[in-house]
């Protein structure tokens, strides 16, 4: 596997700390050791996450193509475009996003807080329509690039999630390369890695990863889209073209791909009971914050099939912290007891 020969444009703290969660591992059930990667905290611009390790392998595309202004699209409260505002200042970049109204969702300050006033903070031209959630590409995105062209930009384009692009998947081999480093200094190796999957990249490029020492059916994709099909036929087709762009040297099949549907209910966006259990549960025990759209649901998914003992007893258990934390101020009136 060669990951090396792609450019990266550092955007991040670098190896993120991995840590142990000793009082959430007990409240579970089946002895298990549950530890968090910290991807939440990986770097200082604008609160950080998982789109950063994936833009670190975009942005050197995105320098040498001439581009002036990085286009994209989310949701309101998309942690994304906050990460693309974020690089954009960063770079020197201008930056133009559509944000659509992907989540059933009304609280009163919901697309003035949180993300949203950070992406607007940035400098970011954010535009508000009206369309529904869909990871695929969409026609108001390209209406987008097509807008920055006509006024005379140079526009380069990150679709949702940063997960399509080309080289999408890039940045979560560098989370599995690491994480075997990691395991060398441990001592162990981890059983399981738990991670919240939506438009697919993050997944994929730990997957392929993981692939290379035969344990990519060991990510237990969490789905928080409520698309399942979608988001796993995009897992495959990214799994697909990243193992032949670091040169896996094999194809992935379909049963190294591994997603849990059970979660996402009841809608992309939209907390359960059981989501905001987990929030509460990962707050009180490890003071750790996860947010009520993604990382909340892959804490709940680990917190269920620990229950349903799915892990073998005395597992060691990776939860992909991927960040999200800001979106919480957009639903404020969920957690005003706590
Ligand atoms: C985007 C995001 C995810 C999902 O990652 P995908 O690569 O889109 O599947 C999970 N958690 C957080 C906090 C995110 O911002």
């Amino acid at each position: 596997m060669n990951l090396k020969k792609f450019k990266r444009y550092p955007l991040t703290f670098g190896v993120t700390p991995i840590e142990y969660l000793p009082r959430l591992s007990k409240e579970l059930q089946g002895n298990l050791e549950i530890y968090a990667k910290r991807d939440d905290c990986n770097s200082g611009l604008a609160f950080g996450g998982n789109k950063l390790r994936k833009l670190e392998y975009i942005i050197p595309d995105a320098i040498e193509s001439g581009a002036d202004t990085l286009v994209s699209i989310g949701g309101v409260q998309s942690n994304h475009t906050r990460m693309v505002a974020a690089t954009a200042a960063k770079i020197g970049m201008k930056c133009r996003l559509v944000q659509e109204k992907w989540v059933p969702h009304f609280d009163g300050v919901y697309d003035r807080v949180g993300n949203i006033l950070l992406t607007r903070l940035m400098g970011a031209d954010s535009r508000l329509v009206d369309d529904g959630f869909d990871i695929g590409i969409r026609k108001s995105y390209e209406d987008a690039i097509q807008a920055v062209k006509d006024e005379g930009g140079k526009p380069y384009g990150i679709p949702a999630g940063a997960s399509v692009h080309k080289y999408g998947g890039l940045g979560y081999v560098g989370f599995a390369e690491e994480v075997r480093e990691q395991e060398k200094e441990l001592g162990f190796k981890f059983d399981y890695i738990i991670v919240c999957v939506v438009t697919g990249s993050t997944q994929a490029g730990m997957i392929v990863g993981f692939a290379a020492d035969n344990r990519a059916n060991r990510v237990i994709g969490i789905d928080a889209s409520a698309t399942y099909e979608k988001t796993r036929l995009q897992v495959k087709q990214i799994v697909s073209n990243t193992a032949k762009l670091v040169e896996l040297g094999r194809e992935v099949s379909d049963d190294e791909i591994i997603i849990n549907p059970d979660y996402a209910y009841p809608s992309y966006g939209v907390p359960s009971e059981e989501t905001n259990y987990a929030i509460r549960l990962a707050a009180k025990t490890e003071g750790m914050i996860t947010d009520p759209v993604y990382e909340g649901k892959s804490m709940q998914g680990l917190i269920d099939l620990a229950k349903k003992n799915f892990f073998s007893e005395g597992s060691k258990i990776l939860y992909a912290h991927l960040g999200g934390a800001p979106a919480l101020n957009g639903y404020s009136y969920y957690y005003k007891d706590g």
